[in-house]
């Protein structure tokens, strides 16, 4: 039994495991894969104060620095279900392997993934030219080409940032015209180095090996193929929040991430959460981190007041 079970051990996970454990109460984690997102990439430039790190060097110090306390580490365990506290007040955590583990609180941070293209060369060049996030690695393509794929809000808002950094975007929409709000296409079309193609599937990432050289699309209408010639891919076609486990229980906002308040409470008492699996918007590590600490700090603030006589 434990005070505070975290539940996902990427950067809002652990965050939330050493804030809980520095107030002297049992805390756990159990976490599909200690680490989370931050396995998947390499640079990392803007986690502040550390100007240059590497996604598995900073995933082993966040292993590091919960393991430097008395925390209960279960990694390699997917959760699968979450009852709610009945009268004995304790939540229950179900897991893939049978067992159950029951707590007083529970911070669920399962994190989020991207969706995919799904196309050939999209695995092979990941962290090579293929990108998933402009506020991470926009930088690295200073004055290259790149190619934004999906013109939701998330794929044009990333190309206007892209376009103030690269020397040219094309944006490639698969529907006939964009879906983004009126306003950021108007600011995108204003823009001197976007072109937006519509209409284009996109069906291979082209590369030399080592790096990203280009992408083919077919032209949805007359069904021919085109090549472009660039650097980067950017993949703006979805962030997936890993919740699928707690529909029904925990209130989800339509895309699926838990509905928090400003202490990172959930819909659910006693249950908290944070970072790419929430409502909080922008999905970065210094925020993931950050709402991970809040969310600590507000079951331990919940504990001292169910506790009082
Ligand atoms: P995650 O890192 O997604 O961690 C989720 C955790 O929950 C994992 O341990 C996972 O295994 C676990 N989990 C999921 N489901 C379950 C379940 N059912 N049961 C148990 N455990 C579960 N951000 C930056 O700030 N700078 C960057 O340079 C940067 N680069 C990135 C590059 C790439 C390729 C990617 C994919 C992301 C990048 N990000 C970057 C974003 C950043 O990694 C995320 O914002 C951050 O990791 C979110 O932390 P989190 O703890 O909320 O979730």
């Amino acid at each position: 039994m434990f005070d505070v079970l975290v539940v996902g051990g990427g950067p809002a996970g652990a965050a939330a495991a050493v804030y809980a454990a520095r107030k002297g109460i049992r805390t756990g984690v159990a976490a599909e894969r200690f680490g989370g997102q931050v396995l998947d990439t390499m640079a990392i430039e803007n986690f502040i104060s550390v100007p240059h790190t590497e996604g598995p060097k900073l995933a082993a110090a966040l292993e590091q620095h919960v393991r430097e306390y008395d925390v209960d580490v279960m990694n390699l365990q997917r959760a699968t279900a979450l009852v709610p506290a009945g009268a004995d007040g304790l939540v229950e955590i179900r897991l893939a392997n049978g067992a159950s583990l029951k707590s007083k609180t529970v911070v669920l941070s399962t994190g989020a993934r991207w969706r995919q293209m799904g196309v050939p060369g999209e695995n092979e060049y990941r962290n090579k030219g293929v990108a998933y996030c402009p506020h991470c690695d926009g930088p690295l393509f200073k004055g290259k080409r790149v190619a934004v794929i999906g013109g939701g809000n998330s794929g044009v808002e990333a190309a206007i940032d892209l376009a103030g950094i690269v020397a040219h975007v094309t944006l490639v929409e698969f529907d006939a015209k964009l879906r983004a709000d009126e306003v950021l296409q108007r600011k995108l079309r204003s823009l001197p180095n976007v072109r937006i193609v519509t209409s284009a599937q996109t069906t291979e990432v082209l590369g030399d090996g080592h790096k990203v050289t280009g992408l083919v699309y077919t032209d949805r209408v007359g069904h021919d193929a085109h090549r472009l010639e660039l650097e980067g891919v950017f993949v703006q076609i979805g962030l997936l929040p890993n919740t699928e486990w707690l529909k029904g229980t925990v209130e989800l906002s339509p895309r699926g991430e838990i509905v928090v308040d400003d202490r990172g409470q959930t819909s659910v008492p006693g249950v908290f959460a944070a970072g790419d699996c929430t409502t909080v918007p922008y999905k970065q590590i210094v925020i993931a981190m950050g709402e991970g600490s809040k969310a600590a700090l507000a079951a331990f603030d919940h504990l001292i007041r169910a506790s009082a006589p």
